[in-house]
């Protein structure tokens, strides 16, 4: 799935951890991934987005912590 369709699928603007400083969404398939304002993690709906079911991702809060590619790398 490209960004574009995953941008149009994304749930992230129903999130409680989301904040809108104009950023695209669809964080999981971003680069570099991490949002600039978002910060703090207070729940966070990809597990229940048809993006991260489409694509068989296995993390989450993409905003704060990185893209898909980037997580598996982190401690
Ligand atoms: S998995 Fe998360 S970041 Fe990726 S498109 Fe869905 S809601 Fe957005
Ligand atoms: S990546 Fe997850 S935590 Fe971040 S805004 Fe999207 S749904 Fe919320």
């Amino acid at each position: 799935m490209d960004r574009k369709e995953a941008i149009k699928l994304c749930i992230c603007r129903l999130c409680p951890t989301y904040i809108d400083c104009g950023e695209e969404i669809a964080f999981c398939l971003s680069t570099p991934g991490k949002s600039k304002c978002i910060k703090l993690e207070k729940g966070c709906l990809c597990p229940g987005c048809p993006v991260h079911e489409k694509m068989g991702f296995k993390y989450v809060y993409y905003c704060i912590r990185g893209n898909e590619k980037d997580q598996p790398g982190r401690k």
